[in-house]
This record gives structure tokens, C-alpha cells and sequence, in this order.
């Protein structure tokens, strides 16, 4: 899997690349030109942010390395998640009453920015809301997750507990000793999601530019000059939206990230019979695993099933046979299915399990960090990054700018990734043995 879009900008040959809408004209950048805000990258981050703030009234160009959606947007496993990692409790704990209120807001709402976008944009996407689905592995995520739906719910939100018996019939798996169901989220098909955002920032005036990795961002007297192979962009205000594919473009903020890579499968179209006994009702979900999976079944009846893996970005098949081991475990009776696709992407993973906004320097900002849970999460990151270019006041914004904080030891990340990945599946596993 290249992880660089400049030197392979080709689409990985995933499920959604097959199936997507078809994708925007998007022509390199080819002139200097001024404008107020220029975003770099046209994943979910990028795109929501550009749209925004063209919305907002600014005069904004996005310069993309390889196409909208090229990265982790046109990649992931499409679920619509609400929620931060961190459960509402937590949040209040750690940031105070008011602070956490805000963030637990803005986590809650995410879905409802998503899912209202395709519908006013009428983006075909799939797009189904119809809840998200947690399964619990064994007993020691029981308690966790009983309490997680208490403290939603006492925040009016009408998260239900299912229990064995429930998940079950839910997933079509036994594998689960119970789960919870979140009405708030839901599934849709990633890349044509990318690629309709994409047209509604280009209906809002944004100008669209793919092919154009920004290759230097330097500090004029007018704000900022980014340079692409074929033109300049000079600009106000800059969004670096580049994510985990953050390259030497600002060493500062690369040097702060933890990529890791997700893999995926996704089986032929099933039999009818299998079918109405796997996901029937379409539910999209995942697990309470470390290392969780994630699972869904497409409108083609494809059952596509995900996790982490190794901290290696390869192609090479043998690094998806955990992938393909899960899937097979978790529903037996599709052993025989012809495996049509395996792709893989990479997400970043912070420490404290939350996104950043990072401010960079006067008028410059970055977004990313979702943890795996960027379709709803970078989405809304994104507008709030509209709002920092605006102007607004950012203190009182759900995830006020930070500094990026380079990792001690970050060209050793691999190695330790590697060393955690392996320490996790050994505790998933024992857990798991509770049943
Ligand atoms: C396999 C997988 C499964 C996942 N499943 C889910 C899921 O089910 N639900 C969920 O909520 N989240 C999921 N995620 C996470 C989610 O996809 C990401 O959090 C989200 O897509 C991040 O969006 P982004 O815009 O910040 O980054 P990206 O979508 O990665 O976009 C970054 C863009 O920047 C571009 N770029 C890089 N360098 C430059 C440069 N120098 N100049 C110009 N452009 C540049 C890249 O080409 C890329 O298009 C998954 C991720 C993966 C990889």
C-alpha cells in the first residue's frame, strides 16, 4: 500500500473505488494565484472545511496530491460513529463541566452534520441511518459498556442495551456475549460520500484541485505561499488537513502523529439465505476489542470485515490473514465465499484517544487524530477549522488549538506499534475467552 499519494495518486483497487459515484473534475492547479484560504487535502477533514468556509462567504482553493477521497475518506469502513472514545463522564472529569459539555455536544451531533449533508446536498452514498452497533467480546468490556449507555442516556440520548440473545440477532454472529445499539449513528458507502462533498464545496465556490501536492508552505508578507508543481497558491489562512498521510510538508506536525494501518476484506455478493441471517436489518458496527473489528454488509450484499494490523504499510496478502481468520470466525458459514477485494488505509491514533486541532503558526491550522472514527469525527472537524479561519474565537471551540507536540522516539514508531499491536490482540484474546 503506498502511503505516499504524490508518487502513486491511483486509487487503491478497494470495494468503494469499484462501486463509487463517479468522481468530480478536479484539474491540477496550473497558475499563481491569490486567495484567502487554501486547504491542503481533500479527505473528510479537507473537503467539510473548504465547504464551510466557502459557505461562510471565503474565497477558498483546496489542492489535493492525488484526488478528493484518495486517503483514509475513501478507504474507511463507513460507519457513521458517534461519540469520541472517551465516554461523557470521562470528558467532564478531564476537561471540566463546561469544557467536556462541549465536547460531548459536539461528539453527540457529528452523525447529524454527516447525515444532514447528504440529505440537503442529496449525496448517493447509501447512506442508511439506522443505528450503530457495539459488540462486546467478553466480560470484562460488559460493565464498560452498560455503563457507557447509562451515561448517554442521561444525556437523552436513546442508546438501548442488547443482550446476548439481541447482538445475535443483530449480527448473525455468536461471538458476542451482548452490545449496544446507538440510534444516533449509521453506514454509508465512504468514497462516494468524499466525492459528494466534494461537489457540494465545488457548488460553494470552492476551487477543486487534484494532482496538486502542496511540496513547500512558506510565510510571505501576504500570509502564506504554497507551492505545487504547477502553480502557487498565495493565501491568508492554510488548513493542513493531510492527516495520516502528513508527509515532510511540516515536519513539526508529521513528527507528532502515529499512523497505523486498517485492513479490510470484502467477500462476494452472499447467497439471499445468507443474507437474511447476517446484519439483516443492515446495521453497521464494531467491537470493544483493543483491537477492534468492524463489519458491515453492503447494498450488493458484499459482508466487508476490518481491523488493525500491522504497523507495516505492504499489499502483501499475508497481512491480511488475521483479517480474513476473524471473518471466518465470526460468521463460519461464509467460509466458502470468494474474497474479492483487500485494501487497506492508515489512521492516526493519539495518545489520549482524541482529536487535535493543531495551530501552527499566525493563520495556519491542522485537524486530524479521529482514532478510527473520522467519518462523522473529521467532518466536523473540519467546520470547526472553517471557523478558525473565519476569525471566530477559538477558546470556546470543542477542541481549542493545541501545539503539535513532536513524540520523543517517533522514527522508532514502527517497532513499538508493532510490540502494542501484539500485547493488545494477546489481551483481546484472554478476554475473550470470558464468555
Ligand atoms: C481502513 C480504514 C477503516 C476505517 N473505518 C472507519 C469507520 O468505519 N468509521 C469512521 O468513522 N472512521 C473510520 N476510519 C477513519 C477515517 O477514515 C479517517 O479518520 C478519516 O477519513 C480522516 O479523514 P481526513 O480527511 O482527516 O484524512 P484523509 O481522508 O486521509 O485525507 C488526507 C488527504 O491528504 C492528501 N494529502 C497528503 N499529503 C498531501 C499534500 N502534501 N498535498 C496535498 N494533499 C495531500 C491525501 O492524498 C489524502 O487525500 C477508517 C480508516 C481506515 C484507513
Amino acid at each position: 500500500m503506498s502511503t505516499d499519494p504524490e508518487k502513486s495518486p491511483a486509487l487503491p483497487d478497494s470495494l468503494w473505488a469499484a462501486t463509487a459515484a463517479p468522481a468530480p473534475l478536479c484539474p491540477p492547479l496550473s497558475e499563481d494565484r491569490s486567495v484567502e484560504l487554501c486547504v491542503v487535502g481533500g479527505g473528510f477533514t479537507g473537503l467539510s472545511a473548504a465547504y464551510h468556509a466557502a459557505e461562510a462567504g471565503a474565497e477558498v482553493a483546496l489542492v489535493e496530491a492525488a484526488e478528493p477521497g484518495w486517503g483514509a475518506a475513501g478507504r474507511n469502513g463507513g460507519q457513521v460513529i458517534p461519540g469520541f472514545k472517551l465516554d461523557p463522564d470521562d470528558l467532564e472529569r478531564r476537561f471540566g463541566a463546561e469544557r467536556g459539555r462541549r465536547m460531548v455536544d459536539f461528539s453527540a451531533t457529528a452523525p447529524d452534520l454527516v447525515f444532514g449533508l447528504v440529505a440537503k446536498h442529496g449525496i448517493d452514498c447509501g447512506a442508511r441511518r439506522n443505528g450503530w452497533v457495539q459488540a462486546v467480546h467478553g466480560r470484562a468490556a460488559l460493565a464498560l459498556e452498560e455503563d457507557r449507555v447509562r451515561q448517554w442516556r442521561a444525556r437523552g440520548a436513546a442508546l438501548e442495551m442488547l443482550d446476548r440473545d439481541q447482538i445475535e440477532a443483530t449480527l448473525g454472529t455468536r461471538e458476542y456475549i451482548a452490545g449496544l445499539l446507538d440510534p444516533r449513528g449509521g453506514w454509508l458507502q465512504p468514497l462516494s460520500f468524499a466525492r459528494g462533498l466534494a461537489r457540494a464545496a465545488q457548488g460553494a465556490g470552492v476551487s477543486l484541485h487534484g494532482l496538486s501536492p502542496a511540496t513547500r508552505i512558506d510565510h510571505s508578507a501576504d500570509g502564506w505561499k504554497i507551492a505545487t508543481p504547477a502553480g502557487n497558491l498565495t493565501a491568508k489562512q492554510v488548513l493542513i488537513c493531510t492527516n495520516a498521510y502528513t508527509n515532510k510538508l511540516w515536519p513539526r506536525l508529521s513528527r507528532s502523529l502515529i499512523p497505523v494501518t486498517s485492513f479490510q476484506v470484502a467477500t462476494e455478493p452472499l447467497s439471499d439465505e445468507l443474507r437474511s441471517r447476517i446484519m439483516p436489518k443492515g446495521h453497521a458496527g464494531s467491537d470493544t476489542r483493543r483491537l477492534l473489528r468492524y463489519f458491515c454488509v453492503t447494498p450488493e450484499g458484499r459482508l466487508v470485515v476490518g481491523g488493525r494490523g500491522h504497523a507495516r504499510a505492504s499489499e502483501s496478502r499475508e497481512l491480511y490473514a488475521h483479517i480474513v481468520s476473524a471473518l471466518h470466525r465470526l460468521y463460519p458459514e461464509t467460509a466458502g465465499a470468494r474474497l474479492d477485494y483487500f485494501w487497506s488505509g492508515r489512521v492516526v491514533v493519539t495518545l489520549d484517544h482524541l482529536p487535535k486541532i493543531c495551530e501552527l503558526g499566525p493563520g495556519i491550522w491542522s485537524g486530524g487524530g479521529y482514532n478510527g472514527r473520522g467519518v462523522a469525527m473529521a467532518t466536523a472537524t473540519g467546520q470547526l477549522l472553517a471557523k478558525c479561519a473565519g476569525g471566530a474565537s477559538t477558546d470556546r471551540l470543542p477542541l481549542p488549538p493545541t501545539k503539535p507536540q513532536p513524540l520523543p522516539f517517533h522514527s522508532l514508531r514502527a517497532p513499538a506499534i508493532g510490540v502494542a499491536v501484539g500485547w493488545k490482540r494477546l489481551l483481546d484474546a484472554w478476554e475473550a475467552r470470558s464468555r
